[in-house]
């Protein structure tokens, strides 16, 4: 079951840097929250803050009410590049986390084989990372995550290095995946078009200092599949989100010719 997330008054400060200013939020129990912003607005620090990462300067970060202080096993994260060991197997690198939490080997196996499974990697399980297209790797990444039944998954960009259409086959499979174990997830994403199709709620960042400057409910049904784009919320909604990532934008190009 997913985990509460709560953010009271979260700073974070790098020099002379606001990377996160005075932020509070919650992340309700199995919701998917997906969060947009120019770069450098503070969407990472956001999610190594509630991965444990950081040390924060102000303010506190409560799990299921617990104050978090360190990183948690429970917590997956998935990165923009898939991170897999090139010198094991498909299966070897789904099984590596279970390795760190000492589970035995049969186990492991079995739990590896099942989420490969899952992923639609079955026949691949004795590949190396090399012989996998960019999408493979990526799935091999989110087996691995599913294999220790996170309660938290956080994903920073994870499919921005691959095509359109991957990206949407991708993101509608992680969808059923986490919903399957009911996880909480927070989801970073450079696309507007995929924070509308996958989540049900769309957090807007602002560039420096990171603020949350939109905190919108994605009112659209459960059961998602392109079509959702065709509806008149969803357009509404882009429109929206596409107004304050404009301006944003502009304003970070004004700043950096100005830095110039
Ligand atoms: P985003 O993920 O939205 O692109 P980041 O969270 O990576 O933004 O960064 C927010 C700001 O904090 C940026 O201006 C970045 O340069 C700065 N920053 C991030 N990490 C560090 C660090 N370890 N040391 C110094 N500055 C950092």
């Amino acid at each position: 079951m997913g985990v509460l997330v709560e953010l009271q008054d979260v700073g974070q400060v790098y020099g002379e840097v606001v990377a996160l200013d005075n932020t509070t939020t919650r992340f309700e129990p199995g919701s998917f929250t997906t969060i947009v912003g120019p770069s450098g607005c503070g969407k990472s620090t956001l999610l190594d803050i509630v991965a444990g990462l950081n040390r924060i300067n102000d303010g506190r970060v409560l799990v299921d009410g617990q104050l978090l202080s360190a990183p948690r096993r429970e917590t997956g994260i998935i990165f923009q590049e898939a991170a897999l060991l090139p010198w094991r197997t498909v299966l070897e690198n789904a099984a590596f986390a279970l390795e760190a939490r000492k589970v035995p080997e049969a186990e492991r196996q079995a739990v590896a084989a099942d989420v490969l499974r899952r992923v639609g990697l079955s026949e691949f399980g004795g590949h190396y990372p090399h012989q996998l297209s960019g999408g493979m790797r990526q799935r091999t990444a989110i087996a691995r995550v599913l294999s220790t039944a996170p309660d938290l998954v956080l994903a920073d960009e994870p499919f921005g290095a691959l095509d359109e259409q991957t990206r949407v086959v991708l993101g509608f499979e992680l969808l059923k995946m986490v919903r399957h174990v009911k996880a909480t997830v927070i989801f970073v994403t450079h696309s507007i078009q995929e924070a509308v199709l996958l989540s049900d709620r769309i957090l807007v960042m602002s560039a420096r200092p990171g603020r949350i400057i939109l905190d919108a409910p994605v009112d659209l049904p459960a059961e998602r599949d392109p079509s959702v784009l065709g509806l008149k919320e969803a357009a509404r909604l882009t429109e929206q989100v596409w107004g304050l990532l404009r301006t944003e934008a502009e304003d970070a190009l004004a700043r950096q010719g100005a830095a110039l």
